[in-house]
């Protein structure tokens, strides 16, 4: 149940005409299918007015419901009141704190640096180890691709931090200071992500794994002599 407190705050947001209708309708009906949005309060882009009400903050719950033989989505209010892990109140994203992460990136991915405008944005600590942040900034978030982003969720369900909790080791591991860490999921290794973009880059790549293969090696093992050699020449 949502309290009057967070009801209160919920349209204290500032919101476009039709976010405030949908939200207002599912205030009163709890769940609301985007059919019903359509046909029974004449909202013209159901999907949109949801998009502009997570945009404003608000965190909306949906599943797909079968009607009529036909599968639709059906949205409602998550429980914003519920407790985060430490007690620590919710603080959802904005749009605006996202646009202004993404922009401080560069528009690129935080752990390989592809360039993309289906960017993520994530908590650096994971929601489960230390709740929302109180402010969202590039320190506290950052950009992931949709890649980086499963498998950061991927790494971190089954580091064994998961169940240790200690937010200061996730801050000291790649998946959430890719800029400056010291271990990776709690294993001592570095990453590097290497792409060749030119013929000659994609050519010298290409040797280094037929090499690694005549030798039964990885082409990590490869890499990593091949500079070790190079930084013995000084
Ligand atoms: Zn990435
Ligand atoms: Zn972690």
């Amino acid at each position: 149940m949502l309290t009057e407190d967070t009801i209160e705050k919920l349209r204290g947001l500032t919101m476009s005409k039709r976010a405030r209708s949908a939200l207002e309708i599912m205030l009163e009906r709890g769940t609301v299918t985007t059919k019903v949005l359509q046909e029974e309060y004449g909202l013209d882009h159901p999907p949109r007015a949801i998009r502009d009400l997570k945009d404003a903050g608000v965190l909306v719950g949906s599943h797909r419901v079968k009607e009529s033989g036909k599968t639709i989505s059906e949205y409602f209010l998550e429980d914003v009141s519920a407790p985060s892990p430490g007690g620590a109140p919710r603080n959802p994203i904005k749009k605006a704190d996202k646009d202004r992460i993404v922009a401080e990136f560069g528009g690129r991915c935080a752990v390989c640096g592809t360039a993309s405008n289906r960017l993520q944005l994530d908590h650096r600590v994971p929601f489960a180890i230390a709740g929302d942040p109180p402010e969202w900034t590039g320190d506290t978030a950052m950009p992931l691709c949709p890649s980086d982003n499963r498998a950061k969720s991927w790494t971190c369900k089954h580091c064994e931090n998961w169940t240790t909790r200690n937010p200061e080791l996730c801050q000291r591991c790649m998946w959430c200071h890719p800029e400056n860490y010291d271990h990776i999921a709690m294993k001592p290794e570095r990453r590097l992500v290497v792409t060749a973009h030119d013929k000659a880059g994609v050519e010298t790549l290409r040797w280094l794994e037929v090499h690694a293969a005549e030798q039964n090696k990885s082409s990590s093992e490869v890499a990593i002599q091949a500079i070790a050699s190079y930084q013995e020449l000084g």
